[in-house]
């Protein structure tokens, strides 16, 4: 396999500072916004860049765990008798909040559709918006994103490969071809 380095650990903290300056510029400020990172690099995505608002802003802002594997519309079982992805976040979290959904690579839309599914069911959300670190291309429904680490365009037949430090060891972004 061919393997491309596209974001080494400096990169990606450019990356996640600058989207932490876009939302807070985008919504005047962190009041009444709320992370909400889709598992499993998407939470640490968005536990970072709270960290980053934190020490600009000097307030800190909500990032919860979002888990939709039961809600994917092209998996076996899929629907909503499987355990809810909002299991234990309180509706109140998510009323008449801007709910800022992270994940590190997206693709055909689907897991994001599904993600505002989940919250659609605790809350009515003020507004959905979506960060990602690595947008590849190849969208299946009309959904884009807000803030964007790298846009990096892809054949189907690669892929991106996003390691975190807090699960992975180290950060690095990387194409890999076949
Ligand atoms: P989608 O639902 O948009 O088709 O795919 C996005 C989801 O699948 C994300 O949660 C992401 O983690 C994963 N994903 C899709 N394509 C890739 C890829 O090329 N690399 C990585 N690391 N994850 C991907
Ligand atoms: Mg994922």
């Amino acid at each position: 396999d061919i393997r491309h380095v596209i974001m080494d650990e400096t990169g990606i903290r450019r990356a996640l500072t600058r989207i932490a300056h876009e939302i807070l510029e985008k919504n005047k400020g962190i009041d009444g916004c709320v992370f909400a990172g889709i598992r499993t690099r998407g939470v640490y995505l968005a536990r970072r860049v709270a960290e980053r608002v934190a020490e600009i802003e000097g307030k800190p802002v909500l990032a919860f765990d979002l888990d939709i594997t039961s809600y994917r519309d092209d998996r076996d079982g899929a629907g909503q008798a499987e355990a809810p992805a909002c299991a234990g976040i309180d509706p109140a979290e998510i009323r008449d909040k801007h709910v800022i959904l992270f994940d590190d690579v997206l693709f055909t839309g689907r897991t994001i559709r599904a993600a505002m599914d989940a919250i659609m069911d605790v809350g009515r959300p003020r507004s959905i918006q979506l960060a990602v670190l690595v947008d590849r291309g190849h969208r299946e429904l009309p959904i884009r994103p807000d803030y964007v680490g790298k846009n990096v365009p892809t054949a189907r037949s690669e892929s991106i490969g996003v390691s975190l430090k807090e699960v992975d060891g180290s950060d690095m972004v990387a194409i890999y071809g076949s």
